[in-house]
């Protein structure tokens, strides 16, 4: 069912300073009672300032994200919809629920917005659920080109669910065959195209997209989950005209609590909200939604939009400073946070490339390529993004020293663990 009303939302409490200080994140009554588990936690927290984190879908929540991930809201269930909730006490956590989607539909002029996706790949099977059956044809960004599981892999239920057929790049330019897209869906006259994936660092064409779905009478499905914040931040295309259905995360380059977001137009809301809950989920996680809220409110600031737009200036530096030192940069360049390179001519694998950066304190991952010749586990290629670096403040002085240390790291000089601690030093993700 649809959200009901749009109208501003007046907080029912106000928040007194110190007034949640008992239940709030400084971890007294987890040390006091579980010194165990909070060790853990701190030492997690502890590895997350002391290494560099390239993996692209990373980032460094804000604390008031957090705080509200922390909060009490995680005790209470709410199935259903604000003002159609199957439990009772929900009057607080309808207003938190609005809150998130009024912003959330503000933020990328979206006519509907449904926040309570418990992750990525929740949003993308709502998303199926609300517009095909089991059985139908689907044509996605084929995974050895960067699709992601749910775009048809067969031990996912995207690829036991639906029948797909799979578009790629080119091997001359890395950039997708549009050709090859529209001869495959006028070939196999899908139900619905899906376009966006997990490492290419160009932005789809949506305009292009959108006619080939018009032409084949598909439905659009953008698959914005990496990219969304920039989108946010205006450093980046908004599918949203273009699309039936936009999926996406909210812990990647949207920089809030690990989730799902789907926005749509209001024709396709009642079956979008149906395919969220009940169809696929449960309660929704009021805590993640109310950390969601807090995220969307962050994203709509001038401070993100400058976030947004350092964090491709970072990967567009990242990339040519890494070509400079002879790795081969994919479509050589970015347009994202995403910056995917073949490390074979430093002599290494993708995975041995994972392993030396990750022992001198650099986290980013391995990557196969499209054409990879090496056997996928091995691969050629890595991964890096540039959100959580840039949500650290690093930015176009440091671009340099971290392409640096990455080549140092593969060709294994010493005292770069050294000089990556020197460095990220500096840049405490929490003061
Ligand atoms: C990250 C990602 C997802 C899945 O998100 P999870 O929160 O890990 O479930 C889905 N699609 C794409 C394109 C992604 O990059």
């Amino acid at each position: 069912m649809p959200v009901a009303g749009s109208t501003a939302v007046t907080p029912a409490v106000s928040a007194a300073p110190g007034a949640a200080e008992h239940w709030g994140p400084d971890f007294g009554a987890l040390r006091r009672q579980d010194p165990e588990l909070a060790g853990l936690i701190l030492a997690e927290k502890d590895r997350q300032s002391g290494c560099l984190q390239l993996i692209a879908g990373e980032n460094f929540a804000s604390p008031a994200v957090l705080a509200a991930l922390g909060s009490p809201l995680a005790n209470k269930y709410a199935e259903g919809y604000p003002g159609h909730r199957h439990h009772a006490g929900c009057e607080l956590v309808d207003l938190a629920e609005r809150l998130a989607v009024e912003r959330a539909t503000g933020l990328f002029g979206a006519g509907h917005a449904n926040v309570q996706p418990y992750s990525g790949s929740s949003a993308v099977l709502a998303a199926y659920a609300a517009l095909l059956v089991p059985g139908d044809t689907v044509l996605a960004t084929a995974l050895p080109h960067g699709g992601h599981l749910t775009h048809g892999s067969r031990s996912n239920f995207s690829g036991r669910w639906f029948r797909f057929v799979g578009y790629g790049t080119r091997r001359d330019t890395g950039l997708i065959d549009y050709d090859q897209v529209r001869d495959l869906a006028r070939e196999h006259r899908p139900k619905a195209i899906v376009c966006g994936g997990i490492a290419h660092p160009r932005h789809p064409d949506y305009a292009a997209f959108r006619e080939i779905a018009d032409e084949a009478d598909a439905y659009l499905i953008v698959d914005a989950a990496h990219t969304l914040g920039l989108v946010a931040g205006g450093a980046a295309p908004n599918p949203v005209p273009y699309a039936d259905v936009v999926c996406a995360t909210t812990h990647k380059t949207l920089r809030g609590p690990r989730g799902g977001l789907i926005l749509c137009g209001e024709q396709l809301a009642g079956r979008v909200d149906r395919a969220v809950f009940p169809f696929s989920q449960g309660g929704p996680h009021m805590h993640s939604v109310a950390a969601k809220a807090a995220a969307f409110g962050e994203a709509a600031t001038p401070a993100f939009a400058a976030y947004a737009h350092q964090v491709v200036a970072n990967a567009r530096l990242l990339a040519g400073a890494l070509a400079a030192e002879g790795l081969d940069v994919q479509t050589g360049g970015t347009d994202t946070h995403l910056v995917t390179a073949d490390v074979s001519p430093l002599g290494v694998s993708g995975l041995r490339a994972r392993a030396l950066c990750a022992a001198a304190g650099i986290v980013l991952d391995k990557y196969a390529l499209p054409y990879d010749t090496r056997p996928a586990d091995e691969c050629s290629g890595v991964r890096i993004g540039t959100a959580a670096i840039t949500t650290q403040g690093l930015g176009e002085n440091e671009m340099a020293q971290v392409a640096a240390l990455i080549v140092r790291a593969l060709r294994e000089e010493r005292g770069v663990a050294a000089a990556v601690a020197g460095l990220v030093r500096d840049f405490p993700p929490y003061p």
